[in-house]
């Protein structure tokens, strides 16, 4: 689904932050980037979706490079969720979740109905939020806001960098499950960095360990266990 064939990426300082990388991440994976703070998964992360341009390789998306997909047409398919709650303040948290739908030109009705639907799947009574403004949310509210409006369009992909780490540890351990039982619903390709080793465990299908821009150690979470 992802390839990853011989990816660096320098920086213009020429600091490699990703080094020949080879990595497959399979379609409906639960695929978890761990590692200490500078070692590449962010980097790792944003090449996905051209945020940030590699250096060297190719990375193909169901067999086609990520190079030659029109860039809207890319991330308009790729979800992605940050660690900062990053929700737009002035809308509401229905307009929120539509802006993609409304970029790919779906009706009024088709979307009014996604909201819902999408509202209801983490628990947001449909009826009383979604013509609030994000500030009249809690943020372990917006950030499961933030969840759904990555996966409004019905993305094969999404993408998510510690979505979770903002939030006090009651807010993340619900999110947490709540994400592991969409995922098992929706079955998406998820590709979330961490650098929390209890979180991959919980998560991930498979944990990719990274190491000073380099794979050290990749496996489920049984295999990372057994092999520490
Ligand atoms: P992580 O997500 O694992 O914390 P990053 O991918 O953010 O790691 O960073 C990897 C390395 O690349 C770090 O050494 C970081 O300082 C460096 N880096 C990240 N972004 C930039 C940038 N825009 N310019 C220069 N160096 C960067
Ligand atoms: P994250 O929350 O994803 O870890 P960072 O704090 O690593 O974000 O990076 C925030 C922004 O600063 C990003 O756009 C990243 O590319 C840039 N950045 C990170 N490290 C460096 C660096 N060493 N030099 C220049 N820019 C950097």
């Amino acid at each position: 689904m992802i390839t990853f064939e011989n990816v660096t990426k320098k920086y213009v300082n020429d600091q490699v932050a990703v080094n020949a990388i080879n990595l497959e991440i399979n379609k409906g994976e639960f695929f978890v980037l761990i590692g200490p703070s500078g070692c590449g998964k962010t980097t790792l992360l944003k090449m996905i979706n051209r945020l940030i341009h590699l250096t060297e390789g190719t990375i193909r998306i169901n067999g086609k490079r990520i190079s030659d997909y029109n860039i809207h047409e890319l991330r308009w398919n790729i979800g992605y969720v940050l660690q900062q709650i990053a929700l737009f303040p002035h809308m509401t948290i229905e307009e929120n979740i539509a802006v993609v739908p409304e970029l790919k030109k779906w009706s009024k009705q088709q979307i009014q109905q996604r909201v819902r639907e999408l509202l209801d799947m983490v628990g947001l009574e449909p009826d009383k939020y979604s013509q609030r403004k994000p500030k009249e949310l809690s943020g372990g509210e917006q950030q499961r806001v933030g969840v759904i409006r990555a996966l409004a369009a019905d993305p094969e992909i999404i993408l998510m960098d510690e979505p979770f780490s903002a939030l006090d540890p009651i807010s993340r351990t619900k999110l947490q499950d709540d994400l592991l039982e969409l995922q098992r619903a929706i079955q998406k390709t998820i590709v979330f960095v961490s650098h929390d080793m209890q979180e991959a465990l919980k998560l991930g299908d498979r944990i990719c360990v990274m190491k000073d821009g380099e794979i050290v150690q990749i496996g489920t979470p049984h295999e990372l266990i057994q092999n520490p």
